[in-house]
């Protein structure tokens, strides 16, 4: 393997000696907010849940839901309205949201900007990868549809839904899952993602993590690296986060 140049460092991939810095093999991505812009669906689907209810949803608890559970979000909708929900009610209202989201993601879905590029060039250069969402099965696969179609193939060998883990995010249970199902090492990976508890949980696991928020503030963490968005982004940025990452467990 020949020594990589990167963002004015240096550095020599794992097979080259030992000791080094592992090299990429990995990339996991969130979906929602992340790779499509659909977290707009899941914010309409319960303002609109908060209106049923005749109640109107505050901008800070809509921020605070992004990148949860329903369940957690429900609760936060909830608390917010001053509503004391039962448990069939808040699974009911759960429901409402799951199936007034799948109606908006199947009219239609965008890429963020630099989303499409980003996962054709990491499959391109022969990187595994993961898509790592606590949506639900039912709705990511219409997403993952959509997809496939536009991509002419499925781009991830791993897919996670919030449905098949025994914890969702910011547990790092999600990304430990789709790590052990590649056969990757958590220091040979990147995860990419929008939200706290995604961004939580990529960390937790032990990955490097490239964070875009777009809605919620991150604050600075070893093993982060946060810029605006993924246009730009291709194996050759990932590859220099994972590598900054490495660099933090150093010691100076
Ligand atoms: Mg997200």
């Amino acid at each position: 393997m020949p020594t990589v140049v990167l963002m004015g460092t240096t550095w020599v991939s794992a097979t080259d000696r030992s000791g080094t810095a592992p090299s990429l093999r990995a990339v996991l991505f969130d979906m929602d907010g992340t790779l499509v812009e659909t977290e707009q669906y899941w914010g309409q689907a319960m303002f609109e849940l908060a209106r049923v209810l005749g109640g109107r949803m505050s901008e800070a608890a809509r921020t605070a839901t992004v990148g949860s559970s329903l369940r957690r979000s429900m609760t936060i909708l909830h608390a917010d309205l001053g509503l004391v929900r039962t448990e069939e009610q808040l699974q009911s209202d759960a429901r409402w949201v799951e199936d007034r989201t799948a109606e908006l993601l199947s009219d239609g879905i965008s890429w963020c900007p630099g989303a499409r590029e980003l996962v054709r060039t990491v499959r391109a250069q022969g990187l595994r990868t993961a898509l790592v969402t606590t949506t639900p099965r039912r709705l990511a696969e219409i997403v993952l549809r959509t997809i496939r179609a536009d991509l002419h193939g499925d781009p991830f060998d791993v897919t996670v839904c919030g449905d098949e883990v025994p914890a969702r995010k910011p547990d790092p249970a999600p990304y430990r899952q789709a790590m052990a199902a590649l056969g990757v090492a958590p220091e040979e990976c990147v995860v990419v993602e929008d939200s706290v508890a995604g961004i939580t949980a990529g960390l937790a696991s032990g990955a490097a993590v490239l964070g875009v928020p777009a809605v919620q503030e991150v604050a600075p963490a070893p093993g982060l690296t946060v810029r605006d968005g993924l246009l730009g982004v291709g194996p050759a940025e990932l590859a220099a986060v994972l590598a900054e990452s490495h660099l933090d467990d150093v010691p100076a």
